[in-house]
């Protein structure tokens, strides 16, 4: 008998959400009871959470770890990021695969996190969630956990994943883009590294060779990163008040393919004061789709000024994998920015 084991941590979301009060919150316990009652996630008699066998015979056990503190994912931050990576670091040995259960909310800022501080990760670590809480008659909940468990324990991807709908979507690639749709999640220049449908179909061509492992964890501690999108009428003054100490990063978000105003000497100038002043200054596109290049004046401008082009990446992983360079005390300013276009866990770049 094959058995795989699953290890499903559970941060919060609306998956597990209940009407109290002040409107939906999460509601310890009620999710891990409503799991082991349902008979598409429980086999019952077993000690252990066990899904039903299905034609291929594996047998799936999954234990859920739930977070003393289950939050709505708008109240996590970086120590939460570093929580859930050092759980997923300390149950390495024991476990096939992970499912982390989050918000959707800041989901892929997490997994992008995520993505960067495991280092040599040779396993799943599969991002889900769901829009309509799981207690609900007509959810989300069911198929996309069901989903998530399905490739996790199955699929053989050792990457930071992030499943909804019916996608597996690379975790750094991915940006929540519908705040009230099923379809939420959607990943603009990189398409899903699998798809549940019928079949369960795997795209090997994007899945990256696993890690050495056991997975190690590299932690932000450097929060002191801000992202924000340029916008028509952006004063000089709003800029320079934008990027003061103690400040030590910033991923702007520029127009179309990377493109600033290059008619306002102005403004170039706080930005060129800024990098000099050893701050590092970066961006990407405000786009779903595509990549920032100095094509254009505007663009080329930006270079002149010491900011580094993110190329495709999203806001999400710039922003994670800035505050993740500049956590690493061995780096220095010119390494950080180096390795910013650098392509580290599949951020970046088109698909070979
Ligand atoms: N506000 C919720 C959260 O991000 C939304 C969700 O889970 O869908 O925690």
């Amino acid at each position: 008998m094959s058995v795989r084991r699953v290890l499903v941590l559970y941060t919060g979301g609306t998956i597990g959400m209940a009407q109290g009060p002040r409107g939906w919150v999460p509601a310890p316990g009620l999710l891990v009871r409503e799991l082991r009652r349902s008979r598409a996630f429980h086999v019952e008699g077993q000690p252990d959470l066990t899904l039903p066998t299905d034609i291929d015979g594996l047998v799936v056990r999954y234990t859920v770890r739930e977070y003393p503190s289950l939050l709505d994912s708008a109240n996590m931050g970086p120590a939460d990021w570093v929580g859930i990576a050092n759980d997923i670091a300390a149950h390495d040995a024991e476990t096939d695969a992970f499912v982390v259960l989050h918000g959707t909310d800041t989901m892929a800022y997490t997994a992008s996190a995520l993505s960067f501080m495991l280092e040599g990760l040779s396993k799943p670590v599969i991002f889900t969630g769901s829009q309509i809480p799981f207690m609900r008659v007509r959810n989300d909940a069911t198929a996309n956990l069901l989903g998530a468990l399905t490739l996790a324990s199955r699929a053989d991807i050792p990457e930071v994943g992030l499943y909804f709908r019916d996608s597996l979507l690379r975790g750094n690639r991915a940006t929540k883009v519908d705040a009230s749709g099923l379809d939420a999640f959607a990943s603009g220049n990189l398409r899903p590294l699998a798809r549940v449908g019928v079949d369960v179909t795997v795209d090997r061509d994007l899945v990256r060779p696993p890690g050495t492992g056991p997975v190690r964890v590299v932690p932000i501690t450097q929060p002191l990163v801000a992202c924000f999108r340029w916008f028509p009428g952006l004063t000089p003054h709003t800029l320079d008040a934008m990027l003061q100490a103690p400040l030590q990063g910033v991923v702007l978000q520029t127009f179309g393919a990377g493109n600033a105003p290059d008619n306002q000497p102005e403004l170039l100038g706080v930005l060129r004061k800024a990098t000099d002043a050893g701050l590092v200054l970066t961006h990407v596109t405000q786009c779903l789709r595509g990549t920032v290049r100095d094509d254009y004046a505007g663009g080329r401008a930006l270079a002149d000024a010491g900011v580094i082009g993110g190329l495709d990446m999203t806001a999400e992983a710039a922003l994670t994998k800035l505050m993740w360079l500049l956590s690493q005390p061995h780096l220095t300013r010119a390494d950080v920015r180096r390795l910013f276009a650098t392509d580290l866990r599949g951020e970046l770049g088109a698909p070979q």
